[in-house]
């Protein structure tokens, strides 16, 4: 079979040999921790220790709130230091625990799930705080679900990292590719889906012919081969590329039978259900070249950035932005005592000669950005509208379907800045549909 791939996207360099090659190291964690409430789509947990209590490594600390929410665990032992409102990757401040850690590493006991039976998955899943780890954070045992009448044929699991420079699902899919396996095998019985596939772009040919080797004797799951594009792993564009079949606008895969979830969620789930463990760590890349060793760690959740930096060496003293997530689809940060968070898939430190200022050009209707866009939009439209604030009128423009993939913005030669207006006329279109509801 050649590579399969969607409609349009573009080729960034990929630059993940900075760090492909860095085995994942396990982060010895900091003395302090910080554990944000909101670190999900969805409302924020409830926090439900109290400044002085103990703690220890995988207890909970923060309780999901309704069903479209997510459990916090405490990463370390130690001691709630107290509550605080602190700044979060988006700029704003959200309610974080602080804990001291012991260095004892005390663990709670877990319970281990025996009768693998669909709800009883689903509500482990839900207890165990699992979310969408690619960097999307929808809590998973919602897309676990599905109503009645969408019956789920197929499981995909987003083996692509499309995104440049991250290699933390690449260096998963290397050196545990059996947890991925399993993860997904979990997920089919949940979801009582009969047929599985690892999508895996042709960058990795290493961890291709791994999980071919593995999934050799399994019927029910194939593993393959895509083309190196990029948004590759969004999920529609994913969904396109393996099964032909196109998720409608405005529409969920679910519309087509079909979930799919990161190479990092799937191992996520097996530790919680095989070993028994709660997501309170992951793998996280801190790479680019204003950082002096690009890493790949597997970090305890609540660790600020500046440790994990400097941990990878330190910034090089050309550093001069440091993005959390990948270049893509990332966020541009400040705040270095900002902590890793379950979203956290990796950190770039980009250099003085690879920044350009927040300054752009007029449009040229060039084009380009329609010629890229994976979802067939207009992307020229919501800069036009948003430079002169008419958020609302983007709805028509099908904005609410843009998956946020920055390509546009990757390919125009104005660098205009359109994934920062489509943020706003998303915002603004939510508060008016929110207004009209209640009315
Ligand atoms: S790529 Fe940039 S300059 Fe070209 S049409 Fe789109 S917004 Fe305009
Ligand atoms: S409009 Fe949205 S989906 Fe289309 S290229 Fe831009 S960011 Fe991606």
């Amino acid at each position: 079979m050649g590579l399969l791939t969607f409609k349009k996207g573009v080729h960034p360099p990929d630059m993940k040999l900075l760090s492909k090659d860095k085995k994942i190291e396990r982060l010895t964690p900091p003395k302090i921790l910080y554990f944000p409430v909101a670190q999900h789509i969805g409302a924020p947990a409830k926090t439900i220790v109290k400044k002085g209590d103990p703690v220890k490594v995988g207890q909970l600390i923060a309780e999901a709130v309704g069903f479209v929410s997510a459990n916090i665990f405490s990463s370390v032992s130690g001691t709630v230091k107290g509550i605080e409102d602190r700044l979060n990757f988006l700029g704003t401040k959200t309610s974080m625990i602080v804990i001291e850690n012991d260095e004892k590493y005390e663990k709670t006991e877990f319970t281990l799930l025996t009768d693998l039976q669909s709800a009883n998955i689903v509500n482990k899943v839900k207890e165990g705080g699992i979310v969408g780890l690619g960097g999307a954070t929808f809590p998973t045992h919602v897309k676990l679900s599905p109503p009645k009448d969408k019956p789920i044929d197929t499981v995909i699991i987003n083996g692509a990292e499309c995104e440049p420079y991250l290699t933390s699902d690449y260096r998963l899919m290397l050196e545990q590719p059996q947890k991925v396996v399993e993860g997904l095998k979990i997920l089919m019985k949940a979801l009582g889906a009969t047929k599985g596939y690892i999508g895996i772009e042709s960058n990795k040919p290493d961890v291709l012919k791994k999980m071919h080797e593995l999934c050799e004797k399994e019927s029910e799951i194939e593993t393959v081969a895509l083309k190196t594009k990029y948004p590759q792993g969004g999920e529609k564009q994913l969904i396109y590329a393996i099964l032909k079949r196109k998720v409608p606008a405005g529409g969920l895969p679910m519309a087509v039978g079909v979930v799919v979830q990161n190479s990092g969620t799937a191992a996520a789930i097996y530790d919680l259900l095989k070993e028994g463990k709660p997501l309170y760590e992951r793998i996280i890349t801190i790479t680019g070249n204003g950082v002096n060793e690009p890493k790949n760690f597997l970090v305890p959740l609540g660790t600020p950035i500046n440790y994990l930096i400097e941990k990878a060496g330190g910034l090089k003293e050309n550093a001069a932005k440091i993005i959390m997530g990948g270049p893509m689809m990332g966020f541009a940060i400040t705040d270095l005592t900002i902590p890793a968070q379950k979203g956290t898939s990796g950190i770039v430190v980009f250099t003085d000669k690879e920044v350009y200022g927040e300054d752009y050009d007029v449009c040229i209707r060039c084009n380009k950005c329609i010629d890229v866009c994976p979802m067939d939009l207009a992307p020229y439209q919501y800069a036009l509208l948003g430079e002169n604030e008419r958020y609302l009128e983007a709805k028509d423009w099908n904005v609410l379907d843009c998956i946020e993939c920055g390509s546009c913005v990757y390919i125009c030669p104005s660098k205009r800045p359109m994934v920062q207006f489509i943020k706003l006329e998303k915002a603004a279109i939510t508060a008016e549909m929110k207004k009209e509801k209640k009315k």
